[in-house]
């Protein structure tokens, strides 16, 4: 029976926690979630401020030092040698910038004027290749449109400015076809490989904010097939006791063509924070049902002893006369359908009165609980017995003729008369003895054996009657 409810409460524990799991885990992941959107809109605002600022620059210099009269009138006039003359120191000024690239093309594509790594050029102007910032402005008369300029920026230099203005640490990596395209024209000396695949190069790793390789590395297996999709994605990150938000913002060509990732790292103490929190929830969560559960048990186990305390007399822990009625009843049933003997015996201590008026009520008690005693070890486990009310006591005996409940009723009387009881030594009862007859009320069954019980108070008492 205990066990039962063991197992009860263990499984109502198990209930409460996986249900209290899932909701956490779900608020966990929601959290986290927000936090990677985060980190990627973050990212994505810091690359488009830093674009800004050199968006600042350029306009400048292109409304006030390119679209002049003078240049425009000169490359009307295909004097490319003077535009080059007045392009130089424009040139150099924006190479302090990092702007490495200034190219005039005409509408057909041609170079009309360019400057790279600090010389002139003539060299035709692939702006859908260029792995690289790009600001592109038309160049016009009133009349007509001359060509276009433009300016680029590498990604390094982006990547530098990013680094210097933030705190989280920034770091281009570039597709392996454009990697080598820049290497092939010679925009670059040397390509640097990625710990995550060899699909993908740094455009310049000189970052000292964090051990990037490091990190990199160990992330490489998560990150490794993620990569190729092109979609930008964020994950985290445990180095050095804290948490870093890692995001991959795309980059992609003029034409819209993946080229390569921006990737931020940033510390993220609201990581820490859901972590934290999610762990006090489970916590919590096993504690709260443990206690669910404990409580559980003691309301099964008290159901348990109240059932027994409504069902059982106080003074002689024997059946009360509700639970003999029911246990009656049931009995009844079962004899009138099997057609099987079932007997009663009641009976009642001979002058009882006089043992409370000469030693007490309280021994008058104890008499009770010492006859309950004998009773319980005088019958077999599957008789019942129960206290009537006051000093009458009733026997319920299955599968017992009439011949068997009168041997049990003297056996019982002798057992009395013989027991030593303590204080008033010497108590007798007198018993009436009934076997169920087909077809009668279980109030008639009791009369009877009361009428038998009666019949052995009137003929001397310490006796055994058998009712008619
Ligand atoms: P008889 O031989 O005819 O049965 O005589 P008696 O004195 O036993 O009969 P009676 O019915 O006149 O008295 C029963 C007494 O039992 C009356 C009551 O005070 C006492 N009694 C009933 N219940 C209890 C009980 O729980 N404890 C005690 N100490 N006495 C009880
Ligand atoms: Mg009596
Ligand atoms: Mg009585």
């Amino acid at each position: 029976m205990k066990l039962k409810y063991i197992l009860l409460s263990v499984l109502v524990i198990l209930v409460v926690n996986l249900l209290a799991g899932f909701l956490f885990v779900k608020d966990k992941r929601e959290k986290e979630s927000i936090i990677y959107k985060t980190g990627l809109k973050s990212l994505n605002s810091k690359y488009k401020a830093t674009k800004i600022s050199y968006k600042k620059i350029i306009d400048y210099v292109y409304w006030h030092q390119i679209n002049t009269k003078q240049i425009k009138r000169n490359i009307l006039r295909k004097k490319i040698n003077l535009v080059k003359k007045q392009l130089l120191p424009i040139y150099k000024a924006l190479t302090k910038y990092n702007i490495e690239k200034l190219f005039i093309v005409s509408l057909n594509g041609e170079t009309i004027a360019g400057f790279e790594y600090g010389d002139f050029t003539l060299k035709k102007f692939k702006s859908e290749k260029y792995a690289g910032v790009l600001y592109v402005y038309p160049l016009k008369t009133k009349k007509k449109l001359l060509g276009n300029v433009y300016f680029s920026i590498p990604f390094s230099a982006l990547q530098d400015e990013l680094n210097s203005i933030f705190e989280d640490t920034f770091i281009f990596i570039i597709k392996k076809d454009y990697a080598l395209q820049k290497l092939k024209s010679r925009e670059t000396r040397s390509l640097i490989p990625t710990e995550f695949s060899d699909n993908f190069y740094y455009e310049n790793i000189n970052v000292k904010k964090l051990p990037i390789s490091l990190i990199n590395k160990n992330i490489q297996e998560k990150v490794y097939k993620i990569l190729n999709k092109g979609q930008p994605f964020s994950l985290v990150y445990k180095y050095n006791g804290d948490y870093y938000l890692i995001s991959f913002m795309t980059i992609k060509t003029i034409n819209g063509k993946f080229l390569g990732y921006l990737i931020s790292y940033s510390k993220n103490k609201a990581f820490e924070i859901v972590q934290k929190s999610f762990f006090v929830n489970m916590i919590l969560s096993v504690l709260i049902s443990l206690i669910i559960g404990i409580l559980a048990y003691i309301l099964l186990r008290d159901m348990e002893r109240f059932k027994h305390l409504a069902e059982t007399d106080r003074l002689t822990g024997l059946f009360n006369k509700g639970k003999f009625n029911e246990v009656l009843k049931r009995e009844i049933e079962r004899a009138r359908r099997y057609k099987r003997p079932l007997s009663l015996i009641i009976f009642d201590i001979d002058h009882f009165k006089r043992i409370n008026d000469t030693y007490g009520h309280k021994v008058g008690d104890e008499v009770l609980k010492e006859l309950a005693k004998l009773i319980k070890k005088n019958i077999r486990k599957t008789d019942f017995a129960a206290r009537w009310g006051g000093e009458e006591f009733v026997i319920l005996a299955p599968e017992t003729d009439l011949d068997g409940a009168v041997k049990l009723a003297e056996k019982l009387r002798q057992t009395v008369e013989k027991h030593e009881f303590p204080t008033v030594k010497n108590v007798t009862i007198s018993l009436g003895v009934a076997q169920y007859i087909d077809g009668e009320s279980p109030e008639e069954f009791v009369i009877r054996a009361d009428m038998a019980l009666y019949k052995a108070k009137e003929g001397g008492r310490n006796r055994v009657e058998v009712a008619n």
